[in-house]
């Protein structure tokens, strides 16, 4: 099916591309990234907007690298060239492994970081990511800019922050230290489909091997990601083990509110939450 007709603009820089949103938000107009989510939802009609603003032109949305202890990713930065490591230590390799879930090739090739944060589907696998390691967004507009962190960025399914005249340009995700162990953990229908249930689990030991860090979010259950800080709680100071990796399971899953299929997205929120705590410790540490 075809898109509705539309008008296409094509602006060079960022400020360019401010002043067009700001000039035609008012009408609907929207931002098109990777279009892998805008132009399907145009050719099913769920999306009519007369007026597209093309970031693909804008090279420094395109560009990212680390700086100091962080990763900086523009916004239009493709999910593939997370499939090496982007960054040194666990973050890299962590997103390598999380970006094999989204989609398949030819989408990842095209379909954006940013997009996806704007997009803002439960079932993603870049938001969950963004909550769980404290990422900070930078969106523009002809007003200026600000930062919001991911967790109040991210409102609902579909939903963000962003205001209709503001770009996301940007993503700043922390670097993690070298003895951070992660693990991740999907249930989906097929490979590349959306996640039913999603954990992302980071942990960090201390020198008699208790816990003494933990950060462990649940995607694709409820309305947005979000951390679990009863399940943190839990698990703090404790020795890994298999029956602590079952209890902090069912403890995920009595804490979380799905949007659908309760009972089941609660088996699943358990079973990924406990193998994610499970590979998350039973990984070498780069420097334990
Ligand atoms: C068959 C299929 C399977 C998929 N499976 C998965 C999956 O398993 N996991 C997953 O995470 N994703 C999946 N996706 C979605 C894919 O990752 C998209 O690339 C992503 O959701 C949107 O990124 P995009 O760059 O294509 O954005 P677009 O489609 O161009 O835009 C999406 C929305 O975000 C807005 N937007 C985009 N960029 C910006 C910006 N910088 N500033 C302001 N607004 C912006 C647009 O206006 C639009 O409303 C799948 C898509 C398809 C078609």
């Amino acid at each position: 099916m075809k898109a509705p007709p539309f008008e296409w603009h094509r602006p060079a820089t960022l400020a360019e591309a401010v002043a067009t949103l700001a000039a035609v938000a008012p009408q609907d107009g929207r931002v098109l990234a990777g279009g892998q989510s805008l132009l399907p939802a145009m050719a099913l009609r769920i999306a009519r907007p007369p007026h597209l603003v093309d970031i693909n032109g804008i090279a420094e949305l395109g560009a990212w690298g680390v700086e100091g202890d962080a990763l900086r990713i523009g916004a239009l930065v493709r999910h593939v060239a997370f499939q090496r490591p982007a960054a040194p230590g666990p973050l890299g390799a962590l997103m390598a492994t999380m970006v094999r879930h989204i989609a398949h090739w030819p989408i990842r090739t095209r379909g954006s970081f940013g997009g996806s944060l704007c997009h803002a589907d439960p079932a993603s696998e870049w938001p969950l990511l963004a909550v769980v390691m404290g990422a900070e967004m930078r969106a523009v507009s002809a007003r200026g800019e600000r930062r919001l962190a991911a967790s109040a960025f991210l409102r609902g399914p579909l939903e963000t922050a962003l205001a209709a005249d503001e770009i996301l340009a940007g993503v700043t995700v922390p670097l993690l230290p070298a003895d951070a162990r992660w693990g991740f953990e999907e249930v989906a229908r097929r490979a590349g489909d959306f996640a039913q249930a999603m954990a992302l689990v980071v942990l960090r030991q201390d020198a008699l091997g208790r816990i003494a860090e933990a950060r462990i979010g649940i995607g694709g259950v409820e309305a947005v990601p979000r951390r679990l800080a009863s399940v943190e709680a839990m698990v703090t100071g404790r020795v890994p083990s298999a029956a602590l990796f079952e209890e902090a399971g069912r403890t995920a899953a009595a804490a979380c509110e799905p949007m659908e299929d309760a009972g089941y997205r609660r088996a699943l929120v358990r079973a990924v939450v406990s193998r994610a705590l499970g590979s998350a410790s039973s990984q070498r540490a780069l420097a334990a």
